[in-house]
C-alpha cells in the first residue's frame, strides 16, 4: 500500500543518532538545546522549547498561557483532536470556529462573527485561540492577531504541519502574530524526531515557564527559588509539571533532518504542481486553495470530490493500493466532544468538508510514476 506520507531517513540522520548512543547523554545532554537553537534560528524566533510531542507542547503552552478551569479555548473543528484536547487537559472548555470551504483553515470572518456574538450575548469569550495551519497553509494570522488585540485573547498557532512554511514572506514560527507556535515531528510530518514537538515564542517568560513545566515544574535557578539554596543538590518544585522531555537521540535526528528541510519542501512543492497540473481540467477534483499571502510547507495534498462519490472514490483508491486518508473527522463529532454537548450541524462548513475531503499521497520518495498511478486511479473512480 502506497502510504499518504512517510519519513525520509538519510545515512547522515542514522550517524547523528548513533553518535548520541555512543556519547555520555541519551537525554538532558547537549543535543536538545542545539536542536532548539537551530529551530529558533530557522524560524526566526527568540526561544524554542522542545517536547516529546506536539500534543505535549500544546499542553505546556496552554498551561504557560494561564489557561485553566472556567476559561475557553477556540480552535478549528478540522484538525487533529490534540488542538482541542490541550484545553481539556488544563480543565478549560474547548469550542470551535468553522472553516473556510476553500482554504480549509479557520475562517477569520466566522471567528469575528462568533467573537461579536459572544460579546454581545455575554457568553464565554476565548482566553486562547488556536489557528491550525492545515496541510502547511498558514491561516490569516494578521486578521486573527487584530481580533486578539480587539478582544484580548492569546494566540497559539498549531503549526504541526507547517515547519518550513511562510506567511507574508516570513517563516511560520516567528510568532509575529501569536504568543506561541507549536510544531510536530511525528514521522508523517515535514521533518521527524520519531515522536517529538517544539514550541517557539518571543517571550522569555513564556519560554522559561514552558521549560519548567516540561520538567515537573522544577527549577534549579537560585533566582527563582523561595529560599537560599541548601547546596549543590538542591532544586525546588514551584508548580505542578510533567515529564515532557525530548531525548538527545531524538534531538540529534531532528537537527540532522532540519538540514534537509528546504530540500523536503522543494520536493513536496514539485509534487503538488504535478497534482495541480493533472487535475486542472477536472472541476470534480477541487484541491485546497492556497492564497498567495502564504507559502505552504505542503504536509498534505487534500482534494475535495463530490460528496455523492466520496466514499466510492475513497474505497476505489484504497482498492488500487493507494493509502488515501481523511484529515480530519470534525473534532466536535467525536463521541467525547458530543458528550460535552456538541452536535451534528454545529459547524456546517467543517461537516461539508468531511463529506468531500481526501488526502492523496505526498512525501519525499513518492515517484512520478506513483503520482500518475494516483491521478489515473482517482479520475477512473470518478467516472464510475
Ligand atoms: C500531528 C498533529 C498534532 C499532534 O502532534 P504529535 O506530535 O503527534 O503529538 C497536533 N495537531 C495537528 C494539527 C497535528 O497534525
Amino acid at each position: 500500500m502506497l502510504p499518504y506520507g512517510r519519513q525520509s531517513i538519510s545515512n547522515e540522520d542514522i550517524q547523528a543518532v548513533v553518535k548520541v548512543l555512543e556519547s555520555d547523554f541519551l537525554t538532558q545532554g547537549p543535543a536538545v538545546p542545539a536542536f532548539e537553537a537551530a529551530v529558533a534560528k530557522k524560524v526566526n524566533a527568540r526561544f524554542a522549547v522542545a517536547a516529546n510531542s506536539a500534543t505535549s507542547a500544546l499542553h505546556m503552552a496552554c498551561l504557560a498561557l494561564g489557561l485553566g478551569p472556567g476559561q475557553s479555548l477556540w480552535t478549528s473543528p478540522i484538525s487533529f483532536v490534540a488542538s482541542a484536547n490541550c484545553a481539556r487537559l488544563c480543565g478549560a472548555n474547548a469550542d470551535f470556529v468553522d472553516i473556510d470551504p476553500e482554504t480549509f483553515c479557520m475562517d477569520t470572518q466566522a471567528l469575528a462573527d462568533k467573537l461579536h456574538r459572544h460579546k454581545t450575548q455575554g457568553l464565554t469569550m476565548p482566553s486562547v485561540v488556536v489557528p491550525v495551519h492545515l496541510a502547511g497553509q498558514s491561516c490569516d494570522m494578521a486578521g486573527i492577531h487584530a481580533l486578539s488585540q480587539q478582544y484580548g485573547f492569546k494566540v497559539l498557532e498549531d503549526a504541526s504541519h507547517a515547519i518550513g512554511a511562510s506567511y507574508n514572506n516570513e517563516p511560520v514560527g516567528n510568532t509575529r502574530f501569536s504568543d506561541v507556535c507549536v510544531f510536530s515531528f511525528h514521522p508523517v510530518k515535514i521533518i521527524t524526531t520519531g515522536e517529538g514537538g517544539l514550541a517557539t515564542t518571543n517571550s522569555e517568560e513564556l519560554a522559561q515557564r514552558m521549560a519548567r513545566l516540561r520538567t515537573h515544574g522544577i527549577t534549579r535557578e537560585p533566582k527563582d527559588m523561595t529560599e537560599a539554596s541548601h547546596g549543590p543538590w538542591y532544586y525546588q518544585m514551584l508548580e505542578l509539571g510533567l515529564n515532557y522531555r525530548l531525548t538527545d537521540l531524538q534531538a540529534a535526528l531532528g537537527l540532522s533532518q532540519l538540514q534537509r528541510l528546504g530540500e523536503f519542501i522543494q520536493v513536496r512543492r514539485d509534487q503538488v504542481k504535478t497534482y495541480h497540473d493533472a487535475f486542472s481540467g477536472y472541476p470534480d477534483v477541487m484541491p485546497q486553495s492556497l492564497p498567495s499571502y502564504a507559502l505552504s510547507s505542503h504536509h498534505l495534498f487534500i482534494v475535495k470530490v463530490p460528496a455523492a462519490q466520496h466514499s466510492h472514490v475513497f474505497s476505489a483508491l484504497r482498492h488500487d493500493g493507494i493509502g488515501v486518508n481523511l484529515h480530519y473527522i470534525p473534532i466536535h463529532l467525536q463521541p467525547y466532544y458530543q458528550a460535552l454537548g456538541f452536535k451534528k450541524g454545529d459547524f456546517p462548513q467543517a461537516e461539508g468538508y468531511y463529506q468531500q475531503a481526501i488526502s492523496l499521497p505526498l512525501f519525499p520518495g513518492l515517484s512520478l510514476n506513483n503520482q500518475e498511478h494516483v491521478v489515473s486511479s482517482l479520475l477512473r473512480a470518478l467516472r464510475h
